[in-house]
């Protein structure tokens, strides 16, 4: 390999040079090309900040296109996909339902700002088959529902403190970029620039699963939280399963104090079943978030609650919430089409199914070679983790050391192409549109990888 290249595939952040063993380094050099040139428009070459790969070796892939469970790219190498876009991809790539939906839907003109059957259409389609949300607003993206599900729980409460747990992400509105300081119940240290102190004071960070934390929580902040809130299940930082007694304790809480528990469901909604993980914990939250899904690629977000609490929004109550692109026509079509598919019978069975095998499969290699190695899962959803936990429920629980393992056994299977979302703290995610021949292959560039990433000392 060309050193100036080999140079260009070692900018991750720590400069590590290419390893020697496993298999020889597919070409990027269209894709360094391009992202050399994308770090001139653009802070650090990406319009989000974990596509850069930094936690993992060389230099991004620039996408050309995408097709069922494959995407190609811009030196035409084809990968197995299991990022699926982070998740909204639920269907694979390119589901020719959505692409004629969207086509459709696009010979009538982009958008209006104004109301359409389309909006009408999506949300009878939801709420016909959702028994824990009665009204709902579409937002353009994930942060935007919960920054407006934070407002609403504060409007219709009458209190401002907000309590998140610690390995939940809930998009990169302000109150919510916060970590928790050292302590059982501590007010949030913002972990980005830019955030007032006194925002970040807001919210209470506390530890997942723990409900000494949260008890003490509310005792310390009497009928001060306007809401708790909690990914469906936490997969931003790993796959973080709960109990569901521990849910349900927080339903319990919550009721008994008046405050709001707020299920962020915008990876877990359509994704775990068609109503998420409320319905996977038959636990009854007071408000919902959703996106990734919801708009079959497109940006689609949306909150939901009791048409009581949805009551406060405006223009009907004194919550003001709004948006230009708000249930944009093009959008709204393909968020039809997808979920659509996605009530036909066996849907779920199908594709959960075909993880576990999937996943159990892995599991068992590893098991055998007494690999430090676990995958969790739920429903479609996987996380491969280098440990040897049987569990892991908080975030303090993940190893950060074990993350190099994750480096070597990402470019392995990039190697092998496979494509998983290039950090060892996200989850993959299986598709409809992935085949046993497919999943066959990548079991097998999985093994291999693994046996690479042991074979080191
Ligand atoms: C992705 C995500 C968000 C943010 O959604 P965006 O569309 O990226 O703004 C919020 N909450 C959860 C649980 C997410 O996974």
């Amino acid at each position: 390999m060309l050193d100036s290249i080999k140079k260009i595939f070692s900018t991750s952040d720590d400069d590590q040079p290419i390893s020697t063993i496993g298999k020889p380094d597919i070409i990027r050099t269209k894709s360094a090309e391009l992202f050399e040139k994308a770090k001139t428009y653009f802070p650090g070459g990406v319009n989000s900040p974990v596509r850069a790969f930094r936690s993992v070796f060389g230099t991004p892939l620039f996408i050309q296109k995408g097709d069922g469970c494959f995407v190609w790219d811009a030196d035409g190498n084809q990968f197995i996909d299991f990022c699926g876009s982070w998740g909204p991809l639920i269907l694979g790539h390119n589901n020719s339902k959505i692409r004629e939906s969207v086509a459709e839907a696009m010979q009538n003109g982009m958008s209006f700002g104004a109301p359409t059957l389309l909006e009408n259409q999506l949300a009878s389609l939801i709420l016909k088959n959702n028994q824990f949300i009665e009204k709902i607003r579409f937002t353009s993206s994930g942060t935007e529902a919960v920054m407006s599900a934070i407002r609403l729980a504060r409007g219709y409460t009458k209190r401002d403190k907000i309590l998140k747990f610690e390995g939940c992400y809930h998009g990169h509105l302000d109150s919510l970029l916060v970590k928790a300081g050292s302590g059982l119940v501590t007010f949030g240290e913002t972990s980005s620039a830019g955030i007032p102190k006194s925002v970040a004071e807001e919210t209470i960070v506390v530890s997942l699963n723990s409900k000494e934390a949260v008890e003490q929580a509310f005792g310390q902040f009497k009928d001060q939280i306007a809401a708790v809130i909690i990914e469906g299940v936490p997969a931003n930082n790993g796959l973080l399963i709960q109990d569901v007694d521990y849910i349900q304790f927080l339903r319990e809480i919550c009721t008994a104090n008046n405050t709001l528990l707020i299920f962020d469901e915008v990876i877990t909604g359509f994704r775990i079943g068609f109503e998420g993980a409320a319905k996977h914990y038959e636990v009854r939250p007071d408000i919902i978030t959703y996106g990734k899904i919801i708009g079959g690629g497109l940006p689609v977000g949306m909150y939901g609650s009791s048409a009581e609490i949805m009551s406060q929004i405006s223009p009907e109550g004194p919550v003001y919430q709004a948006g230009t692109l708000s249930g944009n026509p093009v959008a709204m079509a393909a968020g039809i089409a997808q979920l659509t598919e996605l009530l036909r019978s066996g849907f779920y069975k199908d594709l959960n199914k075909k993880t576990q095998e999937f996943v159990d499969s892995i599991q068992r290699f590893a098991t055998a070679r007494n690999y430090k190695f676990k995958v969790f899962s739920i429903g479609s959803i996987f996380w491969f983790a280098f440990t040897d936990k049987e569990t892991i429920k908080t975030a303090e629980e993940i190893d950060a050391a074990s993350m190099d393992k994750f480096k070597t056994m990402h470019r392995e299977l990039l190697n092998r192409n496979i494509y998983l979302g290039p950090s060892g703290y996200e989850v993959g995610f299986v598709s409809a549109a992935h085949t046993k021949v497919e999943l066959e292959k990548a079991k097998r560039a999985i093994f291999e990888s693994l046996d690479v990433v042991f074979s080191k000392k």
